[in-house]
C-alpha cells in the first residue's frame, strides 16, 4: 500500500508478490512473457490481478515524480493515464477479456480469440488477451490455443486466468509464466471495501471474514443487506433442524433459495441474450420464429439452461462453505481455540451449537458437509445430496 497506491494494482489484495512479479515484467520488455498463467483459489482475484497486469502492459503514463511522457515510467501502471483507464473499464481496444460464465469455452471463441492474438495494436503496446476461465475448455480446444501460445506475435499478450496450475494441461501449462495468488488475509479485503465502496468499517471486517477473504462475496455482503440476510439464514438453518422431518424441509428450503437467487442472477441477462438473437437472425418484435431458425434458439437455450444449473449450484456450494464455517468455528469455541471466528457476527448460533454437541459429532457434521458437497459437484441431484447432509447435522441423542 506505498510504492503501489493509486495505481492500477490498488484493487489486487493482499497480493505482493505476485504484484512484484507482474509490475517487473511489465516494465521490462526485454524480460517481457507472452503467455501468463494467473492461479489462485476463487475470490482471490485472479481476474482483477489480470486486468491490472493488462493495464500495466498498456500504461503510457511516467512514474510518479516524473514529467508526463511516451515512454513508461519504471513502474507502470499509473491508474492515470488513458491506457490504464479504458484497460480496467474494459474497454481499451486491444484488450480482448473473455469472461465466461458458461460451462465451458468453445472452440469456435477460442479460434476468434487467435485471429484477434494476430492483429497489430491499435493504440496500444501490446494486444492483451484475457481468458478467466482457463480450465473451461475441453482439451481439444486447449490443443488449438496451444500453437497461439507457443508462438505468439511479439504484439501479443495472453493471460490465461485458473483456480490452480492443476486445472489447465500440462501442455499449456508448461508454455505459460505461472503467478500464484493466495488468500488475502480479510483485513486486506476490508481495507479494500472501506477505500473502494465507502463501506463501514466494522461491516466491511465481518463481511471480509464472513465471505474468508472471497473478495466478491465480501463485497456483495458488505453492500447487499438481502445479502447478509439470505447468509443469516442458511447458518440458522443449522440451529433449526432438530429431528428428520426438519432437516428434510431444510434441505428443500436451501435448494429453493439457491434456485431463486441464480434465476434472478441470469433472467436479465437471459431475455438480452434471446433479444439479441432474435434481432441478428431479423425477427422482429412479436414476430414468430421461422421454423427452419428454431434450432439457433434453442441452441441458445440449451446454454442458458446449462449456466442457470451451473449458477445454482454454485450458489448451494457457497451455502456449503457458510455452513462449514459455523462448524469449523463450532469447533473452534470447543475446543477452546484463540483463534477468531470467521462468523464473529452469528456468535450466538456458534455458542448454541457448540454447547449441544461434542467436538466429535461437529467433525462429523463437517465431514458430512464435506460429503454433501463433493456428491453436488459430482451431479448428484442438489436435494439428494443437502437431504443427507441436514439430516447428519441433527442433534445426536
Ligand atoms: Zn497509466
Amino acid at each position: 500500500m506505498t510504492a503501489t497506491s493509486g495505481t492500477v494494482w490498488d484493487d489486487v489484495v493482499g497480493q505482493p508478490d505476485a504484484v512484484r512479479v507482474l509490475q517487473r515484467a511489465a516494465s521490462d520488455p526485454a524480460a517481457m512473457t507472452h503467455a501468463w498463467l494467473v492461479t489462485g483459489p476463487p475470490g482471490s482475484g485472479r481476474s482483477v490481478a489480470a486486468r491490472a497486469f493488462a493495464a500495466a502492459l498498456q500504461c503510457r503514463g511516467a512514474a510518479p515524480g516524473t514529467a508526463s511522457g511516451t515512454s513508461p515510467g519504471p513502474a507502470p501502471g499509473c491508474g492515470r493515464c488513458q491506457e490504464c483507464t479504458t484497460t480496467l473499464a474494459g474497454t481499451h481496444p486491444d484488450l480482448t477479456v473473455v469472461a465466461t460464465e458458461k460451462v465451458v469455452i468453445t472452440i469456435d471463441e477460442v479460434r476468434d480469440l487467435i485471429t484477434q492474438a494476430s492483429r497489430t495494436p491499435s493504440v496500444g503496446r501490446y494486444r492483451v488477451i484475457v481468458v478467466e476461465d482457463a480450465d473451461r475448455m475441453a482439451e481439444r480446444t486447449t490443443n488449438v490455443l496451444l500453437k497461439s501460445i507457443e508462438e505468439p506475435p511479439s504484439h501479443t499478450v495472453w493471460v490465461l486466468c485458473a483456480p490452480s496450475v492443476q486445472d489447465v494441461l500440462p501442455t499449456i501449462r508448461s508454455r505459460c509464466r505461472t503467478v500464484g495468488l493466495r488468500v488475502p488475509p480479510p483485513q486486506d479485503v476490508a481495507d479494500l471495501l472501506v477505500r473502494r465502496d465507502g463501506a463501514d468499517p466494522g461491516l466491511a471486517l465481518d463481511a471480509a471474514r464472513a465471505a474468508q477473504s472471497h473478495v466478491g462475496l465480501a463485497r456483495r455482503l458488505a453492500r447487499d443487506p438481502e445479502a447478509r440476510s439470505r447468509r443469516t439464514a442458511v447458518l440458522e438453518v443449522a440451529r433449526r433442524i432438530r429431528g428428520v422431518p426438519d432437516a428434510v424441509l431444510a434441505a428443500a428450503e436451501l435448494v429453493e433459495v439457491a434456485k431463486a437467487e441464480a434465476t434472478a442472477a441470469t433472467a436479465e441477462r437471459d431475455a438480452t441474450e434471446k433479444a439479441e438473437l432474435m434481432r441478428a437472425l431479423g425477427v422482429g418484435d412479436g414476430d414468430t420464429l421461422p421454423p427452419k431458425l428454431r434450432s439457433q434458439l434453442k441452441h441458445l437455450e440449451d446454454d442458458q439452461k446449462r449456466r442457470a444449473t451451473r449458477r445454482q449450484r454454485d450458489v448451494l456450494d457457497r451455502a456449503m462453505v457458510d455452513l462449514l464455517s459455523l462448524y469449523r468455528d463450532v469447533l473452534v469455541v470447543q475446543l477452546g481455540a484463540e483463534v477468531e471466528l470467521v462468523n464473529a457476527a452469528h456468535a450466538d448460533v456458534v455458542r448454541a451449537l457448540a454447547r449441544d454437541a461434542t467436538p466429535e459429532q461437529t467433525v462429523r457434521r463437517m465431514d458430512a458437509i464435506g460429503t454433501a458437497r463433493e456428491r453436488l459437484e459430482g451431479n448428484v441431484a442438489p436435494l439428494l445430496a443437502l437431504e443427507a447432509m441436514a439430516v447428519a447435522l441433527r442433534p445426536q441423542g
